[in-house]
């Protein structure tokens, strides 16, 4: 009769690993949040429409300035595409971005009522508004379990062999499989500080590392020789 129990092992055994690298994060991060600012859900939604492509300095820079003329949804959706785009210049993709907020305000507005929907969802049927987005809205703004999985959570989530996919649908599929609901809201943030610190794209401070000893990742890197 075939069993299930090797696999239960084996997957017990995987949550395990998994739990213990999220407490280590946890304990080197344990007040991690985005370092983008926002007052609600709103302006959350629209800084991380903007924050794509550019850092998040860049988009703090500019989210003053849009709020304090287009302070609401119903504001922003009926704003000049010209003027929108001027604001938005320094993120770079303007118009692209213009565009879309412009699209979301009016969606926002027209099918919500000027409110954020606090659904995956009903986030996701927005334009210009994919998983990531939503993840990071519902988890960021609300507490809500959701996983963003971007570069850095992809990195680090292969790198630390939580996840052999390279498609974040299934990346993301793999985390929720590995965490308990409640901790998925403050997974991405802590993956990602971690991603930027220590375990970089190009130069990862294997050497440095305070999860190289549950990291299956190879060659790891050594602490690059001073030449005086
Ligand atoms: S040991 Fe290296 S590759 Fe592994 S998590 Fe740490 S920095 Fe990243």
């Amino acid at each position: 009769m075939a069993t299930d129990r090797p696999v239960e092992a084996t997957l017990g055994r995987r949550r395990r690993a998994a739990r213990l690298i999220l407490k280590r994060l946890t304990g080197i991060y344990p007040d991690i949040a985005t370092a983008l600012t926002y007052t609600d859900p709103w302006q959350l939604l629209v800084a991380t429409v903007l924050s794509a492509q550019t850092t998040d300095d860049n988009v703090n820079r500019v989210t003053p300035v849009l709020f304090a003329r287009w302070p609401l949804p119903e504001d922003l959706a009926t704003a000049s595409a010209d003027e929108l785009e001027e604001v938005v210049y320094s993120t770079g993709y303007y118009r692209q971005k213009a565009k879309s907020l412009l699209a979301l305000a009016v969606g926002v507005v027209d099918r919500f009522g000027g409110e954020v929907p606090r659904d995956f969802d009903d986030l996701v049927s927005l334009p210009g508004v994919g998983r990531k987005t939503a993840s990071v809205v519902l988890a960021e703004a609300w507490g809500d379990p959701a996983i963003a999985v971007d570069t850095h959570v992809k990195r680090v989530a292969q790198r630390l062999g939580l996840t052999a996919n390279s498609d974040p649908v299934k990346i993301e599929r793999d985390l929720k499989e590995l965490y308990l609901k409640q901790t998925w809201a403050g997974i991405s943030m802590r993956f990602i500080q971690f991603g930027r610190d220590t375990c970089d794209a190009r130069k990862p401070r294997c050497w440095d590392c305070p999860l190289r000893d549950r990291c299956p990742f190879e060659p790891k890197t050594t602490q690059p020789r001073i030449t005086t």
